[in-house]
């Protein structure tokens, strides 16, 4: 018998393709914008006419391609954006694939134009069912235009399968929204059918929100953030008291990209445990940064799934977060630093409820710890109220796959554009300033009071936090306080010792210390830092010098990670008397910090009791 086995003609494999890629016009909306973005646009308009059957237009002013590339892009498997195997654990773009715009043009006629920024002229073409009808030269503007008309013409089945134009449409909104969300510094308008839909200006993710759900939603949030070394997450949740009776707005981002999982839902949902009414949803818009090589995207075409290395660790930080967030947006308007002692603990009636959350932080547990949480998770587990369910019980299709690359503990670089703060709030609701008397525990812990419990910090965590912050404004700012010494020190270290210390006098500038070399390892030091005990800074410069050396070569993050150390090493030590007025400034200075829950390293700065746990306690 002859041979049977050859290969499909591209436009029908393709096409084959196509139908995976593109379900619907919102896929072409999806694909396209995404292009759109990767390219580096700032401003992306889509113009859609019957939801998309007729035309579905996107015109950004990125980068734009060359009349080569611009051909080539129609190609399957013809991408840009990586090049080898590797590169798939290493994706910070939308796409990769390379088969967006090769299976569009096999299911419609397409129109291109595009012009590179320091090209005259840019390029035409039209291409329709994979064949490409006439390519020229062409004036337009910098960036690319998308012309889709005709979707599915070929493909009858497919497009007598499209739903009316008001669902069509609302698709297309949603797809539009998931890439409007990751890029609030890139405005985007929608129009459909003549009338504008969207015009969202470039601003700031909650603004961005409010632009796309309505003002409504700006008292609806609460702020979310968390850095640790493994995971980064920000966003906003929405205020119980907002649960919704209809799944709300839901997103989750990973690295910039919307995914469905249902199980990161479950361990969000279980945040607000006993705060949502019964059958009710919360909103939220949840942004995850990971490492690239951590997370497998490439396990579904549209790749809204995603694998984790480690979904527990998620899971849990995840839950954690969540928690705490909403317990602080509970406990900050209601902190109360007054003078008077007498707060109105009222008696629980029989059979009332009290709605506030509870902070339950265990002893001695740290999910933030800079190593990814496996042993510790174990001691998750083995507390009762803290179980993590199982990812698979949770996986909803064939999207197995593993993850070859084993986890990388990459540093992060702090963001460029400072985060919202948690405390933006917390400051507007606080109004007067603190004053209040606090009690030092065991010379250990600062107790104060809350309205609605009371509230231990952790004095040396806690003041960690406020150095390291305080450290890296002035690194950032290059502006440096350094208290001056009356009789200069000279200090003389190991070779190995100088070598490191010469490798960082510029850092150690901003951060205070003014030393100098003066040849063989001897060191004159001027200034100090004004938390450094002048008897101390031998053995201080000493233990920063170790650290580094244990860490190896700092690559990244050198200046956070000085920062870090140096907060650790000028913190105020547990046994450490304060006075009251040392304790207030702790407090003060705690709660207008950026991210003041959790110090540098991840320990909890402050944990809180409600009055509904010692209310608890004291039942018979
Ligand atoms: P992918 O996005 O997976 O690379 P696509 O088929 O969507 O694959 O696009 C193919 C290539 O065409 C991209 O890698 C990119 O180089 C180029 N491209 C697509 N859209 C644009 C655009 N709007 N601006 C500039 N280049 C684009
Ligand atoms: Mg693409």
């Amino acid at each position: 018998m002859s041979d049977i086995i050859h290969l499909l003609p591209d436009a029908v494999a393709n096409q084959i393709a196509a139908g995976e890629v593109i379900q619907r016009p919102a896929s072409v909306i999806k694909e396209l914008v995404e292009n759109a973005v990767d390219a580096g646009a700032d401003d992306i308009l889509v113009i859609i006419k019957d939801a998309g059957k007729t035309l579905i237009q996107i015109t950004d002013n990125g980068k734009g391609m060359s009349p080569t590339d611009a051909r080539m892009s129609f190609e399957r498997h013809a991408t840009s954006k990586i090049t080898n195997a590797q590169d798939l654990f290493a994706i910070r773009t939308k796409g990769f694939r390379g088969e967006a715009l090769a299976s569009i043009a096999a299911i419609a006629h397409v129109e291109l134009k595009t012009r590179q920024e320091d090209d005259t002229v840019g390029t035409l073409i039209i291409i329709e069912g994979s064949e490409v009808k006439k390519q020229e030269a062409v004036a337009c503007a910098k960036g690319t235009s998308f012309f889709v008309k005709n979707l599915f013409y070929n493909v009858p089945a497919r497009r007598n399968f499209l739903k009316s134009d008001s669902v069509e449409t609302s698709h297309i909104v949603d797809e539009f929204q998931r890439v409007a969300l990751t890029h609030p510094e890139v405005s985007f308008t929608l129009i459909n059918n003549n009338n504008e839909v969207f015009k969202l200006e470039k601003s700031g993710l909650r603004q961005r929100i409010v632009g796309i759900f309505g003002k409504s939603y700006n008292e609806k949030l609460v702020p979310v953030e968390e850095a640790t070394d493994y995971v980064k997450i920000k966003g906003f949740v929405s205020k119980p008291e907002f649960a919704r009776k209809t799944r709300g707005e839901q997103y989750f981002f990973i690295n910039n990209r919307f995914i469905k999982n249902a199980y990161l839902n479950h361990a969000l949902v279980k945040a607000y445990e006993q705060m949502l009414p019964p059958n009710t949803h919360p909103s939220y818009f949840i942004y995850f940064d990971l490492p690239p090589n951590v997370i497998d995207i490439n396990i579904h075409p549209t790749k809204t799934e995603v694998k984790f290395e480690d979904e527990k660790t998620i899971y849990a930080i995840l839950r954690s977060t969540i928690k705490r967030s909403l317990g602080i947006y509970n406990i900050t308007p209601t902190i109360d630093f007054e003078t008077e002692a007498t707060v109105d603990i009222m008696p629980l009636k029989p059979g009332e409820t009290v709605k506030q959350p509870t902070i339950r932080l265990k002893d001695g547990y740290n999910p933030f710890a800079g190593q990814v949480a496996n042993a510790d998770l174990r001691k998750y587990n083995t507390i009762d109220d803290w179980q993590i369910p199982d990812a698979d019980s949770f996986r909803t299709s064939s999207t197995e796959k593993n993850i070859h690359t084993s986890l990388n503990q990459t540093a992060f670089v702090l963001p460029d554009e400072p985060q919202e703060s948690m405390l933006s709030n917390f400051d507007d609701n606080l109004g007067e300033p603190l004053k209040k008397t606090s009690y030092q525990l065991h010379k250990t812990y600062i107790l104060s009071h809350i309205k609605t419990g009371f509230l231990i910090i952790d004095q040396h965590s806690a003041h960690e936090r406020i150095l390291y912050e305080k450290y890296i404004r002035q690194m950032a700012h290059h502006q440096s306080y350094s208290q001056q010494l009356l009789f200069p020190a000279v200090l003389n270290f190991s070779t190995s010792e100088a070598e490191l210390l010469i490798g960082i006098l510029n850092d150690l500038h901003l951060l205070g210390f003014e030393i100098s070399s003066m040849g063989k390892n001897d060191f004159g030091v001027n200034g100090i830092p004004p938390e450094l005990k002048e008897n101390e800074l031998q053995q201080s410069i000493e233990k920063i010098l170790e650290e580094i050396k244990q860490q190896g070569e700092i690559r990244t993050g050198k200046k956070e990670f000085l920062a870090k150390v140096l907060a650790k090493n000028m913190a105020v030590k547990a046994g450490e008397k304060l006075g009251e007025e040392e304790m207030q400034h702790i407090i003060d200075q705690l709660f207008s910090c950026e991210l003041p829950y959790h110090s540098p390293s991840g320990r909890p700065t402050l944990i809180t009791f409600t009055l509904e746990e010692l209310a608890k306690r004291f039942k018979k």
